[in-house]
């Protein structure tokens, strides 16, 4: 196999892009270590700001988006794997401007490479991929900030979305009492069945009052969103509450005052999935395979062709999409 499948990204003279499939060299990959033959994607938010021309994430095209990829390492200068051993990657540079896992192949550093964790399967690590990754690394610097359970509700925002639905699921699995904000108000059952104790309307926690202080009602939160939401979200946590802060959906900008820090000591935690440690790494795709596994996570999974990303990145801009997207990468039949 000197030549594979992939979807590339091209731009166009005009400043326009164009997601198509092509046949791409295996040659002409990045360097690395280990080369995998990739069975399953997923479709994270970073994909579609790839896929649509967004400079932050990619510089240079034609390219090929796929922050995660899970398949078989096909060939390995790394002492540390094997041919034929079942692999994932996350996150690092894979996708943005490393081709990515919207391809029948990658080539990347060994030390992005981990193992796929025991007893998940290809396409269940690839359910949980960066969304999974990313809520574990929320839920891991809450705990870690002392909001227990016991503390009170945890607020969760972009509740449908990728990061959001696992969020709420593995919190409800570990015994917290979870809010879920969504736009979507025919979601509530889909939202109640993930293991939300209430819905809250994305509009009511939306304060543009001006107010420095709201009341304090959520032990926690977890924002996927940004903007004024996260802002109401720092204003309305009770004393020594803590938001993970993982996304920017709504908004980059966060206005805020100093307020919800030295009046009820809250945190502002930022999480980061695809340079986290390694050790940590490990340590959270150990407990997604094992004492967090969700008993949902095939349900709220959609499984696609690499055919249908296109118009799936349409659908995830415009803030429809529900649940976790897994991409049918190595099925030539589909
Ligand atoms: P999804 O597209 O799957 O989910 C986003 C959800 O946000 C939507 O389903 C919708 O849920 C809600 N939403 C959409 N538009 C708006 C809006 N204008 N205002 C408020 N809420 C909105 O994305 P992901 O879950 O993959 O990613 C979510 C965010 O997290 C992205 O910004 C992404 O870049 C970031 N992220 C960050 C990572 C990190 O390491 N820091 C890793 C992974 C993702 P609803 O209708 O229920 O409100």
């Amino acid at each position: 196999m000197t030549t594979f499948r992939a979807l590339v990204v091209s731009e166009s003279p005009d400043g326009t892009y164009h997601l198509h499939l092509a046949e791409r060299a295996i040659a002409d990959l990045s360097d690395g270590d280990v080369l995998i033959r990739v069975h399953y994607s997923s479709l994270n938010y970073k994909d579609a700001l790839s896929a649509t021309g967004n400079k932050g994430v990619t510089r240079h095209y034609p390219h090929t988006p796929g922050v995660d990829a899970a398949g078989v390492v096909e060939s390995s200068q790394s002492e540390a794997f094997q041919v034929g051993d079942e692999v994932l990657v996350t996150g690092f540079d894979l996708g943005m401007n490393t081709a990515g896992g919207f391809g029948e192949y990658i080539r990347v550093p060994h030390s992005w490479v981990i193992p796929c964790p025991a007893p998940l399967s290809l396409f269940e690590s690839m359910a949980y991929g960066t969304a999974g990754l990313t809520a574990a690394l929320c839920i891991h610097k809450l705990q870690h900030n002392g909001i227990t359970p016991d503390r009170g509700s945890i607020i969760v925002t972009g509740a449908t979305g990728g990061v959001g639905s696992l969020a709420i699921a593995l919190l409800a699995k570990l015994g917290y009492r979870v809010l879920a904000v969504t736009g979507k108000p025919d979601s509530r059952q889909y939202l109640l069945d993930l293991g939300a104790a209430d819905i809250l309307s994305r509009d009511t926690v939306n304060d543009t009052s001006g107010k420095p202080l709201l009341k304090g009602q959520y032990a926690g939160a977890i924002d996927t969103v940004g903007g004024t939401i996260l802002a109401t979200v720092l204003k309305s946590l009770s004393y020594g509450g803590a938001v993970a802060a993982c996304g920017l959906v709504n908004s980059s900008e966060l206005v805020t005052t100093v307020y919800p820090f030295i009046l009820r000591g809250v945190s502002l935690l930022g999480v980061d999935s695809a340079e986290c440690d390694r050790s940590l790494r490990l340590e959270l795709w150990h407990k997604l395979a094992t004492e967090w596994k969700l008993d949902c996570l095939t349900s709220l999974t959609t499984e696609i062709s690499l055919s249908d990303v296109p118009e799936t990145i349409q659908t995830m801009l415009s803030g429809r999409i529900t649940g976790r997207i897994v991409v049918n990468v190595g099925d030539r039949s589909l």
